[in-house]
């Protein structure tokens, strides 16, 4: 308790030295105190009045008011609460900082992935939605790339954890350079990745994708011990598909992509054309 009681005071003191306690436009709670104070004054004023009523005849109302001590103290309230409450509402303040600032980061944590930094599943089912209202909005294609490292696993065996992080570290860091700024690029999980393509077709995104997949074979961070591919599945969005009939066509590409020797780009349409055969 006391220890509350020492913090709180500590906190006044704090807020007491900060210029905006006493910033009469921002601080709406010194006008607070100013009103709060007001009743103070005018009871003694108008008690005088009313008591000494020939002195005002005299005109010595004022001069009668402001002779005690104790009736300075009076008609000094409503700058003294102004002033407490000034610093209560400085305190206040910065309390609401705090909490919106913190919200605002946990905001960012929630939907970043910590490792490579890149947006993570939870943004990306969150977004989904938007992406396809405006695709169908402005009539315009949105294809999906589902990207997975080749043979991850070793990575790790051969090189370690540590190298395995860092080799997500420099993938994540290719594929976000590689990408438009209003293209999604997330971490799906483990050595998964999505990347939405606005205002791109299925031609347009499987040659983006090979040269992704050129690129992280040949352009990674030549510090690197190690050499990587990657396989990528992908689907263009039709009217009315869920995240998951979307991503079900890019991941069964994906799946083809793996399936017939890893470090290769299938586009869905591929797979469905040959079932029609
Ligand atoms: P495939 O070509 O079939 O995709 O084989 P793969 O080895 O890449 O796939 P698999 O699913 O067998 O292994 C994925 C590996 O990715 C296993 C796991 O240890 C590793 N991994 C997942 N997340 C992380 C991570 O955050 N850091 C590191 N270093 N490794 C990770
Ligand atoms: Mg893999
Ligand atoms: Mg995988």
């Amino acid at each position: 308790m006391p220890n509350t009681i020492g913090k709180q005071i500590k906190e006044f003191g704090a807020a007491a030295r900060q210029p905006f306690s006493y910033n009469l436009r921002e601080n709406i709670y010194i006008w607070f105190g100013v009103l709060w104070g007001l009743p103070i004054p005018l009871v003694t004023i108008l008690m005088h009045a009313h008591f000494l009523d020939s002195k005002v005849l005299e005109g010595r109302l004022w001069g009668d008011i402001l002779s005690s001590p104790l009736q300075w103290f009076f008609l000094a309230h409503p700058f003294v609460f102004a002033i407490i409450f000034g610093i209560l509402g400085t305190i206040r303040y910065d309390k609401e900082r705090k909490i919106k600032e913190m919200v605002e980061q946990l905001q960012e944590l929630s939907i970043h992935d910590p490792l490579t930094g890149l947006k993570n599943r939870r943004y990306f089912t969150h977004i989904f939605h938007e992406e396809c209202a405006r695709s169908l909005r402005r009539q315009e294609a949105l294809t999906l790339l589902f990207l997975d490292l080749d043979h991850f696993k070793r990575v790790n065996d051969d090189h370690g954890h540590h190298f395995g992080d860092i080799a997500l570290q420099e993938t994540s860091r290719f594929l976000k350079e590689q990408c438009r700024p209003y293209d999604t690029v997330v971490r799906w999980g483990g050595e998964e990745f999505i990347i939405l393509l606005r205002a791109t077709d299925e031609p347009a995104a499987i040659h983006f994708s090979e040269r992704i997949r050129l690129g992280i074979q040949t352009e990674l961070n030549p510090d690197l011990p190690f050499s990587m591919t990657i396989s990528i599945g992908l689907a263009q969005y039709k009217d009315n598909d869920t995240l998951e009939d979307l991503t079900n066509r890019a991941d069964k590409a994906l799946y083809h992509a793996k399936q017939t020797g890893r470090n290769k780009v299938i586009p869905w349409s591929m797979l469905s054309a040959e079932a029609n055969l």
